[in-house]
């Protein structure tokens, strides 16, 4: 991982991520409206805005699994949208953890983990199962290694999910919604793993509605409505001094 506040490569001004005006359009709807997101090594940056806002969207356009209509996107300056990218190869940077847990109902947590370690990444068996408990263990699922996702609570199943893009060592990870489909009592077992990995310098960009733990873990917060940015600032800027009435009104409506 890499350290917190770590700086990147020159070209891309301390940024990890740079979205830059990106715009996304199906059939006749605008659904982003050029928006930027701009991520620094080791950031956890939230992304917040009412449903249908475009946050799925923006993230899903990060790793390319929605073409921008238009814009600039950059990794570590690597330039995701030229022809000459292998964008395979760029995406294995690139963690994604989604709402529902989406884990392979036939395999137990290790494999679900070890599978992309040995598909993907072409590592033995006894490298796999290493890198797996390793990771099972940061997110302190070790013990239900041999578990199948039925035997498993949704928390714990996220906390596999989230093993699992681990293990790939990428540069960033990109969640969408991580507690929204859990049990109240669920989440924060999720959200003390995101707070963990934090600390460890990893960086994420998470959409969600979890405003205390926004307020508490984010270092940026970005609100979105209607594919466009309305504002972002630190944690503390957007919660006790947001700029824009519209920000103040959503944040009241959410809590
Ligand atoms: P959010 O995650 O903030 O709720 P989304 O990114 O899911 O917002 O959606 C933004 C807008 O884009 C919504 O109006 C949604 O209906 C529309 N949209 C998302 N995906 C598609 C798609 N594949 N085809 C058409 N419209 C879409
Ligand atoms: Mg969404």
């Amino acid at each position: 991982m890499l350290s917190r506040h770590s700086t990147a490569n020159d070209t891309s001004q301390g940024f990890l991520l740079e979205a830059l005006q990106i715009r996304k359009t199906f059939g006749q709807t605008e659904v982003l409206k050029g928006v930027d997101l701009q991520v620094r090594p080791g950031e956890l940056v939230f992304l917040i805005g009412p449903s249908g806002s475009g946050k799925s969207t923006l993230l899903r356009c990060c790793n390319r699994l929605e073409e921008p209509t238009g814009g600039t996107l950059r990794l570590d300056g690597v330039d995701l949208l030229a022809n000459t990218t292998d964008i395979n190869q760029m995406r294995r940077k690139i963690g994604m953890v989604f709402q529902g847990f989406n884990l392979y109902p036939h395999l137990t947590a290790m494999g679900n983990v070890t599978l992309a370690l040995r598909k993907v990444m072409k590592m033995t068996k006894a490298e796999a199962e290493a890198r797996a408990m390793e990771n099972l263990g940061l997110v302190g699922m070790a013990e239900k290694a041999n578990s199948f996702p039925s035997q498993l609570s949704g928390g714990q199943q996220q906390r596999v999910g989230i093993a699992r893009s681990l293990a790939l060592e990428p540069m960033l990870i990109l969640m969408d919604e991580p507690t929204s489909a859990l049990d109240p009592e669920l989440v924060d077992s999720v959200l003390e793993v995101i707070k963990s990995l934090r600390n460890r310098g990893m960086t994420m960009v998470i959409a969600s509605h979890e405003m205390n733990f926004a307020r508490s873990a984010a270092d940026r917060v970005v609100f979105l409505e209607n594919g466009l940015v309305v504002e972002s600032g630190t944690a503390e800027q957007i919660f006790t001094n947001a700029r824009h009435e519209r920000t103040r009104q959503f944040l009241r409506q959410v809590r």
